[in-house]
C-alpha cells in the first residue's frame, strides 16, 4: 500500500504540474486529481487518501468550505490538508490553519519545499496514528487488570481502566473527573485507614502514598455506588515527574480468618475495643493530622481505684464484667473521632482532637459519669486520670509519659480526681 495524495484544483494546468513534479521526483506517490470541492469529496468516499494538496480559490465549494466537510467527516478527518494558493494576504493564512488545515503554502511554490513538506506532514501522521494506537494498547491492557489501574498527576486522574469505570457506574475519564477529579477524594475518613485528612495539601497526597509505601502497606476505604465499603491496598509508582500510576486491590473480600486475625491483632479480647498496637497505629496518624489541620490533640491515662480490692472482694469475673461495663459507659459519651484504648490491666488511654483545657473538661464529665454509676455487684468505682497535650515534636511515649505522671498525682493527691500538667 504505498501513499496517496489528492490533488485539488479548478485549474487543469495547476494539477498538470503537479503530477509532473511527482512523476519525476515521487514516483511511489499514487497521485488522484479532482477539479472541484466536490469531485474531491466524492472520491474521498471511496478512496483512502493520505494527503490533500487543496486549491483555496474554487469556484462554488471553496478550498475551505471543502477542507471543513472533509474534516467534519468521521472517515476523513485525520487527512493532513496542505492549502496550495495564490493568494498571501494574512486573513487567507490565519483561515488555513483555522479550518483545520497543516499547512499553507504560496503558488508558485518551490518544489523541493513542496516535496519536503508533504514528507513531513506524512512522517507526522503515521507517528501520531502509531502513539494512537499505543495509547490503545495501553489502554486495552489495563483494562485487563481486576485491579484499579489509574495514571494520575497527583491532582487529578488522566486514565483509568474499566475497573475503576465499573465500581463508580460511570463511563469515561471525563466523567470521573467531573464527579471527582482526584482518587483521592473518594477515600473514607476513618481511623486505619488512609485519607486526605492526613496530608497538609491535597496535592501532597500522592508523594505522602509514595513515602509510606517505603513502610508500610497504605490501605484505604472506599464506598461504591451501593454504600457498601470496600477496603483497598495501593501500590503506587512514580514514572516522571509529575505523573504516577496506581494500582488497588481490592482486599475486601479477604478470607474471613484473615479478617479475624486482623481484628485480633487490633482489639481487646475482654473489651473489644483497640488494643496499645492499633493505639500505637491511629495515635502516629493522629499526630501527623494534627500537624496539618493545626488542632489541638490531648491525651488522657485513666486508671480504675483500688481495682485490686475489686477482684480480691467480687473476684475475678466480677472484676471482668466491671471492666466491659466502664468501657460501655465510656464509649457512650465519647466522639466516634476519639480514640478509646485498652492500655493493658485497668488502665485505658484517651486521646481527643482538642486541646488541652478541653480535654480536661471532657475528662472531668466522665470521671463524674463514673462515679455515679451503678456497677452490677459492686455499686460504685471511681477512677483516676492524668491528662496531657501533644505539642509539636513529642514522641508518642512522652506524651504518654507526662499523662503518667498527672495520673500520679491524681492518685497520690486521693484518687477519683483529674489532674494535668
Ligand atoms: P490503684 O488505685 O493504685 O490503681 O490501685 P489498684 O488496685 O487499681 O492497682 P493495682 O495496680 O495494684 O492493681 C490492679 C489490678 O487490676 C490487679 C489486677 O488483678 C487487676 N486487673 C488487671 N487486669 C485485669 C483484668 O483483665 N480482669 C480483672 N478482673 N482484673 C484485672
Ligand atoms: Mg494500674
Ligand atoms: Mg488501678
Amino acid at each position: 500500500m504505498g501513499i496517496t495524495i489528492l490533488c485539488v484544483d479548478d485549474v487543469k494546468t495547476n494539477l498538470f504540474t503537479l503530477e509532473a513534479i511527482f512523476e519525476s521526483n515521487r514516483k511511489d506517490y499514487n497521485i488522484i486529481t479532482a477539479m472541484s470541492g466536490k469531485e474531491a469529496l466524492e472520491i474521498l468516499l471511496t478512496t483512502e487518501v493520505d494527503l490533500i494538496l487543496l486549491d483555496v480559490m474554487m469556484p462554488e465549494l471553496d478550498g475551505f468550505d471543502t477542507a471543513k466537510l472533509i474534516l467534519k467527516n468521521k472517515k476523513t478527518k485525520d487527512i493532513p490538508i496542505i492549502f496550495l494558493t495564490a493568494k498571501q494576504d494574512d486573513e487567507t493564512i490565519r483561515t488555513s490553519y483555522e479550518v483545520g488545515g497543516v499547512d499553507y503554502m504560496n503558488k508558485p511554490f518551490n518544489v523541493t519545499e513542496l516535496l519536503k513538506r508533504i514528507e513531513f506532514h506524512l512522517k507526522l501522521k503515521e507517528s501520531e496514528k502509531l502513539i494512537h494506537l499505543e495509547k490503545q494498547q495501553i489502554q486495552s491492557l489495563i483494562n485487563l487488570q481486576d485491579n484499579f489501574v489509574l495514571l494520575t498527576d497527583g491532582v487529578k486522574a488522566l486514565k483509568i481502566n474499566s475497573a475503576i469505570e465499573e465500581f463508580f457506574r460511570i463511563k469515561s475519564i471525563t466523567e470521573f473527573q467531573e464527579k471527582y477529579g482526584c482518587i483521592c477524594k473518594v477515600f473514607i475518613k476513618e481511623n486505619g485507614y488512609y485519607h486526605l485528612g492526613m496530608v497538609e495539601s491535597e496535592e501532597l497526597w500522592i508523594s505522602d502514598v509514595i513515602e509510606k509505601l517505603k513502610n508500610e502497606d497504605v490501605i484505604v476505604k472506599i464506598k461504591d455506588m451501593d454504600e457498601n465499603d470496600h477496603i483497598f491496598t495501593i501500590k503506587a509508582v512514580r514514572f516522571q515527574s509529575d505523573l504516577y500510576i496506581l494500582s488497588f486491590t481490592d482486599i475486601t473480600s479477604m478470607s474471613e480468618q484473615s479478617r479475624e486475625y486482623e481484628y485480633e491483632a487490633s482489639h481487646d479480647p475482654l473489651t473489644q475495643i483497640y488494643n496499645r498496637n492499633m493505639f500505637l497505629r491511629i495515635m502516629k496518624d493522629k499526630i501527623k493530622q494534627r500537624v496539618f489541620a493545626n488542632k489541638g490533640l490531648s491525651l488522657c491515662v485513666l486508671d480504675i481505684d483500688h481495682f485490686k480490692d475489686v477482684n480480691d472482694t467480687y473476684g475475678h469475673l466480677v472484676g471482668d464484667n466491671v471492666l466491659k461495663h466502664l468501657v460501655r459507659l465510656i464509649e457512650g459519651h465519647i466522639r466516634t473521632d476519639d480514640l478509646f484504648a485498652r492500655w493493658g490491666g485497668e488502665e485505658f488511654i484517651l486521646v481527643f482532637d482538642f486541646k488541652l483545657a478541653e480535654a480536661y473538661n471532657k475528662v472531668e464529665y466522665l470521671r463524674e459519669l463514673i462515679e455515679k454509676e451503678n456497677f452490677d455487684v459492686v455499686g460504685n468505682i471511681t477512677c483516676s486520670f492524668g491528662v496531657s497535650e501533644y505539642k509539636y515534636g513529642d514522641s508518642i511515649d512522652g506524651l504518654i509519659n507526662v499523662a503518667d505522671k498527672a495520673l500520679y498525682e491524681a492518685k497520690n493527691s486521693g484518687r477519683n480526681k483529674v489532674c494535668q500538667i
